[in-house]
């Protein structure tokens, strides 16, 4: 199988790493709009060589889209319109803008939507890693859409990487990412401002940043290239999310001005409810 990556990052890169390593791709091919990426992809043997866009559509038997959600929105419709029996996937955070803006194309049947969740807050070629799908699970959106044959090949890649599918309609996806995974990243990139703004001497961060602020803040450390857009896509989903979010904050806010520790405590171990669900994986 000859596998082309578009947009060879995080994402593309460790998927790269990872389909070459298990057997599933013979070559790996990357198109990336920075020559640097693809000379550094071509360095750390993630890709075998380099391509455009063009010559690796002729090249491919798959596509993997792997470049920020808005860039997808531009070239999708142009992989679809150049393929024959070929299959392409993006890796998208967000489904719905994507998958309505190719709902009446032709070659629809050819396209599966998925998102595999699993994820560092690195970027970039230099930030793909082995086994980052393994044991993790990935979302097929909207799998009536596609071709039998083309969920068939995306379905074998996915467990290739030892990952486990999950199906959903692209509104349920968008809905339930920005509860769980959108609303993470926002709350950590907020808590380091937080912290940047009361605590301006830099030692006294690093002195008292234990191990809780560490893993609490490590999202804030995200790219601003890949979050704007999933924010710009997600907004509504997100906003509603963060009103809650607000809420539980003004909660916690209005019990310490009112001294009510008693109350303060019931909300923590309330909150505690959450690692029987995490724990239980
Ligand atoms: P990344 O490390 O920044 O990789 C994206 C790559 O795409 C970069 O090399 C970027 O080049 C390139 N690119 C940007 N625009 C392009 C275009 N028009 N054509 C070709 N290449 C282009 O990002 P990532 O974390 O791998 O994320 C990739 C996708 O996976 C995103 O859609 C994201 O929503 C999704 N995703 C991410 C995670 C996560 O935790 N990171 C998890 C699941 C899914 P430049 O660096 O020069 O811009």
């Amino acid at each position: 199988m000859v596998i082309s990556v578009i947009g060879i990052g995080l994402i593309g890169g460790s998927m790269a790493i990872s389909l070459k390593e298990n057997g599933f791709a013979e070559r790996i091919i990357g198109v990336d709009v920075s020559q640097e990426n693809l000379d550094k992809a071509v360095r750390r043997r993630l890709i075998d060589d380099d391509a455009s866009l063009d010559d690796a559509i002729a090249q491919s038997d798959i596509l993997i889209l792997s470049t920020p959600v808005d860039a997808m929105k531009k070239l999708l419709p142009e992989i679809l319109s150049k393929l024959d029996k070929q299959v392409v996937l993006d890796v998208g955070s967000t489904k719905q803008e994507l998958n309505a803006i190719v709902e009446h194309h032709p070659n629809r049947g050819r396209f599966v939507a998925t998102h595999p969740m699993a994820g560092t807050e690195y970027s970039g070629p230099e930030a793909a890693i082995p086994d980052l799908f393994n044991g993790k699970c990935t979302v097929i959106v909207d799998e009536h859409l596609s071709d039998a044959d083309a969920l068939e090949k995306v379905r074998d890649l996915y467990t290739s990487m030892d990952c486990s599918i999950t199906y959903m309609d692209a509104q349920s996806h968008d809905i339930h990412t920005a509860y769980v995974s959108h609303i993470s990243h926002i709350s950590s990139f907020a808590l380091a401002l937080t912290v940047l703004e009361k605590e301006s001497n830099e030692k006294r961060i690093f002195e008292l940043a234990g191990s809780g602020f560490g893993s609490t803040v490590r999202l804030a450390k995200s790219s601003p290239d890949m979050w704007v857009p999933i924010f710009r896509q997600n907004r509504d989903n997100v906003l509603d999310v963060l009103d809650e979010h607000i809420n539980q904050l003004a909660r916690f806010r209005s019990l310490l001005i009112k001294k009510d520790y008693d109350r303060f405590y019931e909300l923590i171990e309330k909150s505690n409810s959450i690692r029987k669900i995490i724990d239980k994986q």
